[in-house]
């Protein structure tokens, strides 16, 4: 069914050319929906009104993304204003909730153990969804093992406050924030319990000018601690990702984590197979702890496969240098691939499109 509050949501990413932000964001849309008519009226100020047939082709391409053939008639008019105050007012949107909107779409990345690839994961998935044209934040949430500061060439580094609001570090056009930051020893998160977590979670979450992002990428602490748990309460997390590799012994584990994601209501994008096989120099791939043991995870407890990473050592030395660009073109392909599964995934969750 097609929905007033779907269609603002496809509509995000279409920006007002003025003030480069979504449309949507600063109450310029007027949204009727009429079973599968949909018509919007979209307030343009006169001095970047010549750019309405730019957004207009923008807009028609978002809405037939998100819902193809469903939507049998769109009406798009624009109407020319002198400013926007008066229009922004006048239009309330009540099922978009401002905050959220801004912070886009949150996704966790999880895992029922250590040492499988969360971080690596979240990492490269953050510079993918980049190139791919998204606005970034990632935010490192592990208490145990924080990995942004180090992969980024930041360790020591403490974040800044402006006008009572935390400031991320931006790098290589990611915002980010990591408990690492907050608290800057190696040893004190050990004495970190759960309400001090839980208020920091919050912070990183709410309390950081995050500016306008598309998606949120959070790194989470492995296993089923209060982390998510704190998340959840701070943020409606739109997805999550379960990141295993293929050893048997690692099957109670995200058997564990699965149940506690299902138990929190927290939607599963899938599940991805880490650090999969060895490709030997003769083209050969070596699995180094059977093939298919996520796979058949997945069938199992009926969550999508997104797919299965080499262990590629460019990935270990991006994770250990601090600096992304020397991934090499191997490691890039799979993780836009993934990346675009999980932009589909977190589509059909919202309801944006029909599928599986
Ligand atoms: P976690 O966050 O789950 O504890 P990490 O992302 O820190 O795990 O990964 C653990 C180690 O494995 C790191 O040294 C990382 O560089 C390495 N690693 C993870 N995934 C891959 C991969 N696909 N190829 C090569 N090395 C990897
Ligand atoms: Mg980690």
């Amino acid at each position: 069914m097609i929905t007033k509050d779907k269609v603002l949501l496809s509509l995000r990413g279409v920006r007002e050319p003025k003030f480069q932000k979504d449309f949507t964001q600063m109450n310029l849309v007027d949204v009727k929906v009429n079973e599968n008519k949909v018509s919007l009226k979209i307030y343009l100020r006169e001095d970047v009104f010549d750019q309405k047939d730019e957004i207009e082709k923008k807009v028609r391409n978002k809405i037939n993304l998100a819902f193809g053939d469903q939507v049998a008639d769109l009406q798009v008019e624009f109407i020319k204003v002198p400013d926007y105050s008066d229009v922004r007012k006048r239009i309330k949107l009540e099922v978009l909730d401002e905050s959220k909107a801004k912070l886009g779409r949150v996704i966790a990345i999880t895992s029922g153990k250590g040492g499988v690839g969360k971080s690596t994961v979240s990492i490269n998935l953050a510079v993918a969804l980049r190139d791919l044209g998204y606005r970034i934040g990632l935010l490192d949430a592990d208490i145990y093992g924080p990995s942004i500061p180090t992969a980024f060439g930041l360790e020591g580094h403490i974040l800044e406050i402006k006008d009572e609001k935390i400031q991320p570090i931006e790098k290589m056009g990611l915002k980010m924030v990591s408990i690492g930051f907050m608290i800057p020893e190696v040893d004190t998160p050990l004495i970190w319990r759960g309400p001090m977590l839980h208020k920091a979670i919050n912070e990183m979450v709410n309390e950081v000018e995050w500016g306008d992002l598309d998606y949120l990428v959070v790194d989470l602490p492995p296993g089923t601690g209060d982390a998510i748990l704190s998340l959840n309460n701070s943020v409606k997390i739109d997805g999550a990702i379960v990141v295993s590799t293929a050893q048997k012994v690692a099957a109670a584990d995200v058997m564990k984590n699965i149940n506690m994601l299902r138990t929190l209501s927290i939607p599963i994008i899938g599940i991805i197979q880490n650090m999969s096989y060895v490709e030997c120099p003769c083209g050969e791939r070596i699995y180094l702890w059977g093939k298919d043991g996520v796979i058949q995870l997945a069938n199992k407890y009926e969550i999508e496969f997104l797919g299965e990473i080499p262990f590629i050592p460019s990935v270990v030395e991006s994770m250990e240098t601090g600096n992304f660009i020397t991934l090499s073109e191997q490691a890039k392909i799979v993780f836009r691939e993934i990346s675009e599964k999980i932009i589909n995934r977190l589509d059909v969750i919202a309801g944006l499109k029909r599928g599986g």
